[in-house]
């Protein structure tokens, strides 16, 4: 049993840690940044403030990550992006043929633990930070739930790899938020034939998610998916995509 007499205050345990880069955030693009530093010889201090990695593309959201495969209207569908995301999904389609969002976690989780350069940091939210005289940063400052714990982690390199910007945001760094208009970078992401689109000053969408497990065996003959032999038959664009035969 731990017992303490009464005192006029208390503070949370503090870790002072050094290292060579500080991610901030671990979803895809920290994981993939820590990964790739720690392979080149670079310490890093990955913090990540949910209990497990991936953010979006975790099992707490659920959005695959399919990037290079449908953009600006392209049926993409053999494009990869490489790397370590690619690295990942090989290992994800090996490994979660059916495509189980927690194990895509223990994958991610494995990929990070296996470095032995990279100090994983979960349930820690980056909150605040230190810069330097010279206006740089020099350290952020994070709290684990889990341990009630303050980390205060120096380094001379950080990636914001939040999402939300949290680490430019506490630096005073500039920023804006929101859909800029079509006409002011005349961005392809949407049809040109569709009349211009003014500012928004609100973020994103909403999105529910929803997954059905393969509870039957796969059929090994009848399977009506389309082969390699049949790709030149497919449209590049989704406008044309042929409808698939009854
Ligand atoms: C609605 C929607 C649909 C999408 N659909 C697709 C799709 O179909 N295909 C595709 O490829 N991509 C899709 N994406 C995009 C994909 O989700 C993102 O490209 C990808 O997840 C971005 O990864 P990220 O690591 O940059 O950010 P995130 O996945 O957002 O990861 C950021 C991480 O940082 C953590 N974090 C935030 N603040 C702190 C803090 N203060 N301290 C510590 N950690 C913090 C968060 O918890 C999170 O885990 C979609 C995105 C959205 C929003």
């Amino acid at each position: 049993m731990i017992t303490s007499n009464p005192c006029s205050g208390r503070s949370p345990l503090e870790s002072i840690l050094e290292t060579d880069l500080v991610v901030a955030g671990g979803g895809l693009a920290g994981t993939c940044a820590s990964i790739t530093a720690a392979r080149a010889g670079i310490r890093v201090v990955l913090i990540q403030d949910r209990p497990v990695l991936g953010g979006n593309a975790s099992s707490e959201v659920r959005l695959w990550t399919l990037g290079a495969t449908s953009h600006m209207g392209n049926n993409n569908r053999w494009a990869r992006e490489g790397g370590v995301i690619d690295e990942i999904l090989v290992e994800n389609l090996h490994r979660n043929p059916e495509g189980n969002p927690l194990t895509l976690d223990t994958i991610l989780l494995e990929k990070v633990v296996e470095e032995p350069n990279i100090q994983l940091l979960l349930n820690t939210a980056v909150h605040d930070l230190e810069m330097s005289s010279h206006g740089t940063i020099s350290a952020v400052r994070a709290w684990c739930s889990q341990n009630s714990t303050t980390y205060l982690v120096k380094a001379p390199l950080f990636c914001d790899a939040s999402g939300d910007g949290v680490v430019g945001f506490l630096a005073g760094a500039a920023f804006r938020m929101g859909a800029e208009g079509r006409n002011e970078f005349g961005s392809l992401a949407i049809a040109t034939s569709r009349p211009p689109i003014p500012a928004a000053a609100s973020g994103g969408s909403n999105t529910a998610a929803a997954s059905t497990p393969c509870t039957r065996p796969r059929p090994s003959s009848g399977y009506s998916g389309r082969s390699l032999t049949e790709s030149g038959t497919i449209s590049r664009t989704r406008v044309n995509f042929p409808k698939p035969k009854p």
